[in-house]
């Protein structure tokens, strides 16, 4: 029984890239059968989550491994492990029976985002700094964590900067990177450069679970994070519970992503995005390029820009056309100068095509869409 089918839910065409919203990924064949699998089993979960995290930890070359309920999850996990190495009784305090705990959050001013909330469910309290100065300044008695967002627009203070003077005050450093697989190295490479917690989504380039993340560090920090997680109950992460399946589907997304390369990767997102200029061709005034996000999402995505006097039709109005249409076509949300912050080269002309996450041959029809859409919208001239 094709559930999504029977509920009437519309399946669509994932243009977009590893957005929450539209599912994030898909997983691969090879790790929808070892869920399957997994699925038939009892097993007593906590020693499959520590077999799990001992296995993850080998093959990602860090000292010990979670398997959370997704990024958000991972920091949250560990800002309540900092909370607890650096307080008496934290799992049962968090998140606001703090009265005297030591509980400040370094970050840098830039690095306060979306997931802010991640941190703050843990009733910490963020002291925010510009400058080296600040941040040497910031640190006291009552620091429990310094916290970086990997992706960051804008980051005054550099990852290895800002691991070495929370090391000299003895603070651990956690690094949000959820959304920053390929390259794939990425999985070991903030870890060896000192950060002692680090975060990944397991659903996005990792292709598991999309209810799974990545906690990746030091070994009193990551069992900190699993005391203060599921299936203990009176923690702040016990409504993070990660079931057997998503268990051992993270294992096996990590097990499948560790037999890709960058290269492969990204020789497939062009010849995708290829083959859709290939259906623009005959269209005036378009011009075709692909780019790279520079950390998050980092992977050629198609930028198609064009001349309104030629086509008049909106970036945004050929987005919500794809929407509509059928099959419904998701395009990048950075079309049209979007608000995402993808860091891509991105107008209020430029149409972004996400060809990263599309399933084989959907690029064949979103370059028929487009072509249908953008030329019905050609002024003829006599
Ligand atoms: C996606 C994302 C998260 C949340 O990840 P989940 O796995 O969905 O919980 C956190 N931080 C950043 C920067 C992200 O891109």
């Amino acid at each position: 029984m094709d559930y999504i089918d029977k509920l009437g839910v519309s399946k669509i065409i994932n243009a977009a890239g590893t957005y929450t919203l539209f599912s994030s990924s898909t997983m691969p064949a090879y790790v929808q059968a070892a869920v399957a699998e997994a699925a038939k089993h009892p097993v007593r979960l906590l020693e499959l989550q520590e077999a799990a995290g001992r296995y993850l930890a080998e093959v990602l070359r860090c000292e010990a491994a979670l398997v959370t309920s997704g990024a958000s999850a991972a920091i949250t996990l560990g800002t309540a492990a900092c909370l607890s190495v650096a307080n008496r009784d934290a799992a049962r305090r968090i998140p606001v029976d703090t009265d005297g705990m030591r509980r400040e959050v370094i970050v840098q001013a830039s690095h306060r985002y979306d997931y802010d909330h991640s941190l703050t469910n843990c009733g910490i309290c963020f002291v925010e700094v510009e400058t080296v100065e600040e941040y040497e300044r910031a640190f006291s008695d009552r620091t429990v964590m310094a916290f970086y967002f990997n992706a960051a627009a804008r980051s005054p203070i550099g990852r290895e900067a800002w691991i070495a003077i929370a090391h000299r005050h003895g603070v651990p450093c956690l690094n949000d990177a959820a959304a920053d697989v390929p390259p794939i190295s990425n999985l070991w490479k903030y870890t060896a450069m000192g950060f002692d917690l680090v975060a990944f989504s397991g659903g996005k380039g990792v292709r598991g679970p999309q209810n799974t993340g990545l906690l990746l560090g030091r070994r009193d920090l990551v069992r900190a994070a699993s005391e203060n997680s599921s299936p203990h109950d009176d923690t702040v992460g016990r409504g993070m519970k990660v079931a057997k399946e998503q268990i051992v589907g993270l294992v096996a997304a990590v097990d499948w992503v560790l037999t890709q390369s960058d290269e492969s990767i990204e020789t497939e997102c062009i010849r995708r995005a290829d083959a859709i200029v290939e259906h623009l061709k005959a269209l005036p005034s378009v011009t075709c390029e692909t780019a790279v996000g520079p950390i998050a999402n980092h992977v050629p995505h198609l930028l198609i820009r064009y001349d309104r006097a030629h086509i008049a039709i909106a970036p945004e109005d050929v987005a919500r056309t794809l929407r509509e249409g059928q099959p419904s076509i998701e395009l990048n949300p950075a079309t049209g100068g979007g608000v995402e912050n993808t860091g891509l080269p991105v107008d209020e002309n430029t149409i972004v095509v996400g060809v990263w996450m599309l399933r084989d041959g959907e690029e064949q029809i979103v370059g028929a869409r487009l072509q249908e859409v953008l030329g019905s919208a050609v002024i003829r001239r006599r």
